[in-house]
């Protein structure tokens, strides 16, 4: 017998002395349930023909996400992973090389030819990799990941050139506050969009369940989410680039955030044996404050954007950087009042978060073993020629996602946005008020 893919075996074969190069994996014989499941798509497709229309590639990734999901589940990293239906699947992939542009024409596998909104010029030496294909509210977007060899890797400063270094302080009042001395209010656009957002789930929630209105409501309700995220998007890359460009080292406080939004523990009167008040009520709004502001995000952009530049982010540990004074280094709960901080050692006063910022600054500079380091001063306004900043390369520029390795870097995705439905039907939008 043949073993293959094909036949669902669960054993297979040692090749590996028939391939070259080092094999540092002992063999295991054993086939991964990924590759088992997906010998098993030819006898689904069979079963259910539907299966048919839908492009071999993106069968095997939701088995790869799949298999990932359990690997996650075992390792004790995630809980048990859920079922789901076609329905609940807002992207997919294509392979490199699988999909073709033609002008304003897009060629997909088994889907065939669309036409979109061709936002961006592809340059004809560039080679198109994986392709996302996303569901949003107003329709279907694709995604390019795009590759040019010829485009050397993006320099990461050496350590020898650092010069400067800037620390950010994250907070829910002030959303960062830098060593500089530049304060960006938080402009609480989850709080902005409340209202709003509460109308409209309160009227999809008075919608039968199942009927045209409530779809309609739906999408009213889809519409605003996705508008919030579209401005804290934004938001937050035009905060990041202006963090990135700040210094040649930007440090962040390493923040605890899922321990910061635990649960209070439950507390039990002693005599009664009832549930008394733990303070989780009072917690839920900061909790709330805290996602709004997504302080994970705006690190990620701003690492993001430091790549651009060649620039370095670090992370430092948090503690006590509220409480100690920047000058004498003495740390006490008592040098803080509000958004005041005056040193009780030395006397120092300054505005509590900048204080902070150019502790975790001090902190990075410490991190990184450089003495010259200068921490960027709060009294001093720092100019772009003064930090040595400048774009490495403008015609480089990235977007989110294509980190994933050297030449990857290089890569830019071009966003299209599609005008016809993959499915067949056009996307209807109703009017909502
Ligand atoms: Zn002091």
């Amino acid at each position: 017998m043949v073993w293959s893919a094909a036949n669902g075996e669960p054993w297979k074969e040692d090749k590996s002395s028939l391939r070259s190069g080092k094999q540092d994996k002992p063999f295991n014989p054993r086939r991964s349930a990924y590759e088992m499941q997906s010998s098993g798509l030819v006898a689904l497709k069979q079963a259910r023909p539907w299966y048919k229309t839908v492009s071999a590639d993106v069968l095997q990734q939701a088995l790869r996400h799949l298999a990932t999901a359990f690997n996650r589940f075992f390792q004790g990293k995630s809980g048990f992973p859920q079922t789901k239906s076609r329905n609940d699947f807002n992207s997919f992939e294509f392979k490199p090389k699988t999909v073709k542009v033609n002008g304003n024409h897009i060629v997909f596998p088994t889907l065939g030819d669309m036409r979109f909104f061709k936002s961006r010029d592809i340059p004809q030496s560039w080679e198109i990799r994986t392709v996302t294909v996303t569901r949003e509210v107003n329709g279907w977007y694709a995604s390019l990941l795009l590759r040019d060899d010829s485009i050397p890797d993006l320099p990461k400063k050496t350590i020898d050139e650092l010069q400067s270094v800037n620390g950010v302080d994250r907070g829910i009042k002030k959303i960062a506050a830098m060593a500089d001395g530049t304060v960006d209010p938080n402009p609480n656009i989850g709080k902005r969009f409340q209202r709003h957002l509460e109308i409209r789930q309160r009227r999809l929630s008075r919608k039968k369940k199942g009927s045209k209105n409530r779809f309609k409501a739906h999408q009213c309700v889809a519409r605003l989410h996705q508008k919030i995220r579209r401005v804290r998007d934004d938001f937050q890359w035009k905060l990041a680039r202006k963090i990135a460009a700040s210094a040649d080292v930007i440090g962040f406080e390493d923040l605890n955030i899922k321990g910061m939004k635990a649960r209070c523990k439950p507390r039990k009167d002693p005599e009664t044996g009832m549930f008394i008040q733990n303070g989780q009520a009072a917690k839920s709004a900061l909790n709330k404050a805290i996602s709004d502001a997504s302080w994970y995000n705006l690190r990620v952009k701003t690492e993001h954007q430091a790549n651009k530049l060649g620039h370095w982010v670090i992370d430092v540990p948090a503690h006590h950087t509220s409480q100690e004074c920047s000058q004498c280094h003495y740390v006490s709960p008592g040098n803080r009042d509000g958004e005041k901080f005056v040193c009780e050692n030395c006397g120092h006063h300054e505005d509590a978060d900048v204080d902070a910022a150019v502790v975790i600054a001090q902190r990075t500079a410490q991190k990184l073993g450089i003495a010259s380091l200068r921490v960027v001063s709060p009294k001093v306004t720092p100019k772009p020629e003064l930090t040595g900043c400048k774009e490495i390369s403008p015609t480089l520029v990235g977007e989110p996602g294509n980190q994933t390795g050297n030449r990857e870097r290089v890569a830019v995705i071009v966003q299209m946005s599609l005008f016809e439905d993959v499915s067949g039907e056009s996307p209807s939008i109703p009017l909502c008020g």
